[in-house]
């Protein structure tokens, strides 16, 4: 930690660098590669760590989708190449180990804490007891609500849903749409499907389109995006032509039940992340399109940010996102929309996948010439 104004002395922050943190998530540091999935931890301090060193602080809802193991392990490296360390624990989708990991990160002194929510409401209180030592928070990916949060970095996530709706309206311009939505209780569900409804409620109102499923998918799990997919094909007597699903987790489940009815390939459905998984899917045809995000960019900039935050200096917002009680700070990246005719030119050529694994289970005549 290098701020006076905190309540922890050295010796205190030393004593709590040395404790054991057991329980879900992990520790690393920019000095070590960071510990893989729940429970494992890693400790990585020397108890005579200088003061002066910047620690990051990073408050991870999950591991699970694969996006967030490329989110921390690039923000850890990016903020070791500025100088710094990170802290990074992760709740297992739980709002309780969440606050509690956020408080061992504030009371273990961090300069600068970052947070993607679980939970948009449930975060609030992490925001007061940071600001309450003196530590900026910012919010990743996920806007925390009703906070005073500092800054909010993420991307055009209305723009990602108008992107999944649109791919997706290009396939089946008319017949019964089904929505799979993410985590109710993460507010960038709620944009991806306002985006998705801002393309769609036009060709409701025209008649070309119902809209005869509309369900969110409890922790945007593929299995309850499983569940609703089943749901909607049996209210609907399989008389779906089109998916609208609202990440590649979901577009997963979803697959998955259309799968099961032979459907498959024969119904479009969207998704989001450039997941492994989700990429080969386009490439076999039985995914539509995903949205691709460049983690490199989103975890860069945010370590970037948390770095000279932690260094006194000011950051540069260009927009503000009103989350509920203040207009926030915010950096909005953009999306990218990925269909088969793109994936060479976006997520292979950016090394986001290798094309051999992109195309693995397609016959190497129908690769793209590299
Ligand atoms: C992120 C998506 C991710 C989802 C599930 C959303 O907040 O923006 O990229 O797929 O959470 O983790």
């Amino acid at each position: 930690m290098i701020k006076w104004g905190k309540k922890l002395g050295l010796g205190a922050a030393v004593m709590a660098l040395t404790v054991s943190i057991t329980g879900c998530g992990v520790v690393s540091t920019g000095d070590q590669p960071a510990a893989q999935g729940s429970g494992q931890q890693q400790e990585g301090q020397s108890p005579e760590k200088k003061d002066d060193k910047i620690v990051i602080g990073m408050s991870m809802d999950t591991l699970k989708e694969e996006r967030w193991q490329k989110d921390r392990d690039i923000f850890i490296a990016k903020v070791a190449e500025l100088g710094g360390e990170v802290k990074a624990l992760a709740a297992d989708g739980n709002d309780a180990t969440q606050l509690s990991q956020a408080e061992q990160l504030i009371s273990q002194g961090v300069d600068v804490l970052v947070v993607i929510p679980h939970n948009a409401e449930a975060t609030a209180p992490i925001v007061e007891k940071a600001h309450k030592e003196g530590i900026k928070v910012i919010s990743y990916d996920r806007l925390i609500k009703n906070s005073d949060v500092d800054y909010y970095l993420s991307f055009d996530n209305v723009r990602v849903g108008e992107m999944q709706a649109q791919a997706i309206v290009e396939k089946a311009p008319k017949g019964n749409y089904v929505y799979i939505g993410g985590a109710d209780t993460d507010n960038n569900a709620h944009m991806f499907k306002e985006g998705a409804m801002n393309v769609l409620k036009p060709l409701v109102d025209k008649g070309d389109i119902k809209i005869v499923y509309d369900q969110f998918s409890k922790d945007w799990k593929p299995e309850e995006a499983l569940k609703n997919m089943e749901n909607a094909l049996t209210a609907n007597n399989n008389d779906v032509q089109a998916v609208v699903a609202a990440n590649d987790g979901t577009a997963g489940g979803a697959i998955q039940a259309l799968t099961a009815q032979g459907l498959a390939g024969k119904i479009p459905v969207s998704g989001q992340d450039a997941d492994l998984a989700a990429v080969q899917r386009i490439a076999e045809g039985t995914q539509t399109m995903t949205v691709y995000k460049p983690i490199t960019a989103i975890a860069s900039k945010a370590a970037e940010m948390a770095v000279a935050l932690a260094r006194g200096e000011t950051v540069q917002a260009d927009k503000k996102v009103n989350n509920g009680k203040i207009d926030v700070p915010s950096i909005l990246l953009d999306p990218i929309a990925v269909t088969k005719d793109n994936l060479a030119d976006t997520v292979i050529k950016d090394g986001f996948h290798k094309l051999e694994d992109v195309y693995k289970n397609v016959p190497q005549d129908q690769w793209p010439k590299k």
